[in-house]
């Protein structure tokens, strides 16, 4: 493919607006050519400045479009499962956000839907496998100079939840993203989890059991545990340290610039992801345009949104439960290696 890659970009909410202004700005060989949300007003605003971008609030009529070479999906997960139908309908390649989709049914359904296709047609939006420090990490235990890996501690902190945001969502759309790099860093599926909850902090909301601590078990005997903590007023703060047989390897120091002045140093700490995973976003749309226009499919997999969608679906229910739960997974198809 010579042309630039034309790409309809559905939900211009936060994510859908940056990504076009990533395909805008950042990213070479692709172009915004259509923009769709059920919010025409939205639609209109984030396509308008957009040179020959179309506004669309029906994705199924922007995946018509002479243009539209592949799809982004960034609407609400609710919204994914018929947006990724509507794609493969329309044979078009697509990065679909996190969640696949919200619940392991409705992604089973996506994830059988793709068979029938024959090939792999989806990346999936888990952009921390695109960090530089997860990319590094991952390395290292690649390696296998500090031994197996015996577990995983992870910290997921944020400012401040959403309002709309529940208890079973610390797990299922945030710890998602630790879900994933468990399975991805550690090579094997999660099979089990645990879910504690210490008195939630005076700063949550009423009602919402925040923090939690969670923990994974995994096919290959690791464990991998979560501190997921949404309102701690400081910062967003991701970090993991890979505790191995002759070592440990952690990421998320966040030592970025630091200054020394009156007696004190220090530095800063992100406020959300945009910040913290920014590079992550940029490799990741760069690395889906690039695979894209070589008629390849690479990156965290349709399987890989199904499996993370079990876990937290299991995750929820051990919340929920006060239990440990296994996590129900179907066999993995010939299609997903
Ligand atoms: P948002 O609420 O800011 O934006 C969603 C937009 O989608 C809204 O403009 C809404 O009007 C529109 N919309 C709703 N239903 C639609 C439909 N059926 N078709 C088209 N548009 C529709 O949400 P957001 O924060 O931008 O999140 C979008 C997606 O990105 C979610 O799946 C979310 O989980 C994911 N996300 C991923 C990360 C990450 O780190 N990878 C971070 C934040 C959000």
């Amino acid at each position: 493919m010579t042309a630039p890659l034309g790409v309809a970009v559905i939900g211009a909410g936060r994510m859908g607006a940056d990504h076009v202004r990533r395909i805008q700005e950042v990213v070479s060989g692709a172009r915004v050519t259509a923009v769709v949300d059920v919010d025409a007003d939205r639609a209109e605003a984030v396509a308008a400045p957009v040179d020959g971008c179309t506004a669309h609030t029906d994705p199924a009529a922007a995946m018509a479009v002479a243009d539209v070479d592949a799809v982004l999906i960034a609407s609400p997960g609710p919204a994914h499962e018929e947006a990724l139908l509507a794609a493969f309908a329309h044979d078009l390649p697509v990065l679909c956000e996190k969640p696949l989709t919200p619940d392991p049914a409705s992604a089973l359904r996506v994830l059988e839907a793709e068979q029938a296709l024959g090939r792999r047609r989806v990346q999936v939006g888990f952009m921390r496998r695109y960090d530089p420090e997860y990319t590094r990490l991952r390395a290292v235990l690649e390696t296998g100079r500090l031994g197996r890996p015996l577990m995983l501690h992870n910290r997921h902190r944020n400012v401040a939840s959403a309002s709309f945001f529940t208890s079973s969502m610390l797990i299922s759309d945030s710890v998602a993203h630790e879900a994933d790099v468990t399975r991805w860093l550690f090579g094997h599926e999660i099979t089990a989890v645990t879910v504690l909850r210490p008195t939630p902090s005076s700063a949550a909301p009423e009602g919402l059991l925040d923090p939690q601590f969670v923990v994974f078990e995994t096919a290959g005997g690791a464990l991998s545990d979560v501190e997921i903590f949404v309102n701690c007023q400081f910062g967003y703060e991701v970090q993991a340290e890979a505790v191995c047989e002759r070592g440990t390897a952690r990421i998320g120091a966040g030592h970025g610039l630091l200054t020394s002045t009156e007696g004190r140093w220090g530095g800063a700490i992100p406020q959300d992801w945009t910040e913290r995973f920014a590079d992550a976003y940029d490799r990741q749309l760069q690395a889906w345009v690039d695979a894209t226009r070589r008629g390849e499919v690479t990156g965290p997999s349709t399987w890989d949104g199904y499996a993370a969608a079990a876990v937290c679906a299991a995750g929820v229910r051990a919340l929920h439960e006060g239990r440990r739960v296994e996590v129900e997974l179907a066999e993995r198809p010939a299609l997903y290696g």
